[in-house]
C-alpha cells in the first residue's frame, strides 16, 4: 500500500481489509493508558501521544493502523481517582490473542507502540510468548528516543532517569497535539523526596506524590512538545524500517 494514506482498521469494510492485507502484512498498534496525569492534563494523555505518533508512522510506512488500546496495566497509579488498571496477565493475553487473530488474516508483524511505561512488562511478556508459540511477531517500540529527546529539549531537571510523568515532556506533547485539553493554570512542579525503596518495592505513587506530577509541568511549551514528538517519530520510523529490512534479508 502506498505511504501517504492512513489505513485504519476500524474504518475498513472486510473486503477492503482483505484487499489491503494482500499487499501489506504489518500493522501498528498504539498502547496507552487512562490514568491520572496531574490536575492539568487529561487522563488519556498517553493515548493522545500514542495515537498522534502512530498515525504519522502509519502514514509514513503504509502499515495497517490498529485501534488503540487504552485500558491497560497501570499499577503504580491505580489509587488516584479515575485511573483504570487491568492486570499484566490479562493485558498480555489480550495482546497475544489480538496478534494471533490478525495473523489468521495475513498480518505477520505488529509494531506495538507503547507510550505508557506501565504496560511495558506485559508487552514484553506477549512478545516472548508469541516468539515461542506462534509465527506472528510483536515488535515493541517503547517511545524510542525518549530519553535522549528529553535530555535535549526539556529545560527542567528530571526526577527519575526512567520515569517522567505529567511533567514538562507530557504537558508539552499534549500542548502540541490537543492544546484545548491542557489547563496550564493548574500545572504544577513537584519533585518528591526519593525513597530508596522505590524500585525495590512497588510503592503506590499517591503515597509520595500529591499532585500526580513528577517533575515540572509549568515550563511546558507546544514548541518543546513538537521537537520531542518529531524526534520520537524519527527514531520509531527508523526502527520499523530496520526491522522490515531485516525480514527481507
Ligand atoms: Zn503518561
Amino acid at each position: 500500500m502506498k505511504p501517504g494514506d492512513v489505513h485504519r482498521h476500524f474504518e475498513m469494510s472486510w473486503p477492503e481489509f482483505e484487499a489491503f492485507t494482500k499487499e501489506t502484512n504489518f500493522a501498528i498498534l498504539p498502547v496507552g493508558a487512562i490514568e491520572q496525569h496531574g490536575p492539568h492534563l487529561p487522563m488519556g494523555t498517553d493515548v493522545i501521544i500514542g495515537e498522534y505518533l502512530t498515525e504519522r508512522l502509519a502514514q509514513a510506512t503504509g502499515a495497517l493502523l490498529l485501534q488503540s488500546l487504552a485500558y491497560t496495566p497501570s499499577f503504580s497509579l491505580r489509587l488516584y481517582p479515575g485511573t483504570v488498571r487491568v492486570s499484566d496477565e490479562t493485558f498480555s493475553n489480550e495482546l497475544v490473542e489480538i496478534a494471533e487473530s490478525l495473523h489468521q488474516h495475513g498480518i505477520v508483524t505488529i509494531y506495538v507502540f507503547v507510550s505508557h511505561l506501565g504496560a511495558v512488562s506485559a508487552c514484553k511478556t506477549a512478545e516472548r510468548k508469541l516468539l515461542l508459540t506462534s509465527e506472528v511477531r510483536i515488535v515493541n517500540l517503547i517511545i524510542p528516543g525518549y530519553n535522549e529527546a528529553l535530555d535535549k529539549y526539556c529545560q527542567s531537571k528530571r526526577w527519575h532517569s526512567t520515569f517522567a510523568h505529567a511533567e514538562e515532556f507530557e504537558t508539552s506533547a499534549v500542548l502540541a497535539i490537543r492544546p484545548g485539553l491542557v489547563d496550564m493554570s493548574k500545572a504544577v512542579r513537584e519533585y518528591p523526596e526519593h525513597d530508596p525503596l522505590f524500585g525495590p518495592t512497588s510503592i503506590a505513587w499517591n503515597e509520595f506524590c500529591k499532585s500526580g506530577v513528577i517533575g515540572d509541568a509549568t515550563v511546558a511549551t507546544a514548541e518543546t512538545g513538537r521537537a520531542i514528538l518529531d524526534h520520537i517519530f524519527e527514531k520509531s520510523l527508523e526502527l520499523i524500517r530496520l526491522h522490515q529490512e531485516s525480514l527481507q534479508a
